[in-house]
């Protein structure tokens, strides 16, 4: 789709730039690849898409250019986020761009792909719903190893979630945790269901839901079913941070501030991503309804 506004002027700066630099690095693969991507109308640099392109995506175009290594690209990409507070604002800017139609394709270019294998440091770790509808980089308008994304119905914290959030914690340079919920989870909505219709579930569909059930068993009365439903899931949000907070590696490194754990919600309909960083906002025993600040 991009495509069409590429000119033909672009394409050949586009296939120069492949020639003289991601050939030149990486031998005679790459001298097969250029040759077969005559065809292809942008072979070494993605094109320009939605938003302009970032000072750290201009630099990196420069570096291929001049013949930059793979090393040098990782190098430019680690660390995007120095501190916690960098990192959850990449992720609201990355979202504003989504929401108002000025997404971008972070990455641009396949050398900068293919110096990943040298190594990952996503500076957010997302643990978010399997809803087809939210895809967690897309939304936020992330590109490849930026972040580290646990998916699972619900976004729920149990045994394995919690695993890969420990080892992204430990391991990765990873800033800021997020649990995300969002808009029209099925997940929330059947675990509000009866004790009895829930019985009718599969057996590992109802682990999920029990892990849900406390979260929404005690809402406040709400008539508005969209307030309910919004009310419903970020409580389950609230409800999961809570169990991440409780345990040591998280609260160990939270103490260390090296990275910060925030709720968020992402409303389908707008594409827009509310975040929840205060206490206050996270608070699983508040009864307000967050989106319109009535009280109970
Ligand atoms: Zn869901």
């Amino acid at each position: 789709m991009e495509e069409t506004t590429t000119t033909k002027t672009e394409i050949l700066d586009r296939r120069g730039l492949f020639k003289t630099g991601a050939a030149a690095v990486l031998g005679g693969t790459l001298l097969r690849s250029a040759r077969a991507a005559e065809d292809d109308p942008a072979p070494g640099i993605a094109p320009p898409v939605g938003a302009p392109r970032s000072a750290r995506d201009e630099q990196l175009i420069q570096l291929i250019k001049n013949g930059v290594t793979m090393e040098e690209i990782a190098a430019l990409k680690n660390p995007i986020a120095a501190t916690p507070q960098e990192a959850v604002r990449l992720l609201k800017a990355g979202n504003a761009r989504f929401f108002s139609g000025q997404a971008r394709r972070p990455e641009v270019s396949a050398q900068e792909r293919r110096a990943q294998i040298l190594g990952q440091t996503p500076f957010a770790v997302v643990l978010g719903c399997s809803d087809s509808r939210v895809p967690i980089e897309v939304v936020l308008d992330q590109g490849l190893g930026d972040i580290f994304v646990i998916r699972v119905a619900g976004n729920i914290v149990e045994s394995s979630t919690l695993g890969s959030i420990e080892y992204a914690v430990e391991h990765l340079k990873s800033k800021v945790v997020v649990v995300m919920g969002h808009e029209g989870c099925g997940a929330v909505k059947a675990a509000m269901l009866s004790a009895g219709q829930r019985s009718a579930e599969p057996k590992n569909v109802q682990y999920l839901l029990d892990r849900i059930v406390p979260a929404v068993s005690n809402l406040p009365e709400i008539r508005d079913t969209k307030a309910r439903m919004r009310e419903a899931v970020i409580a389950n949000v609230r409800r999961q941070v809570f169990h991440l907070k409780q345990n040591p590696v998280i609260q160990q490194a939270v103490k260390q501030n090296r990275i910060t754990v925030i709720g968020a919600f992402y409303e389908i309909t707008s594409g827009i991503v509310d975040f929840m960083e205060t206490d206050e906002e996270l608070r699983i025993d508040r009864s307000a309804v967050i989106s319109s600040g009535r009280a109970r």
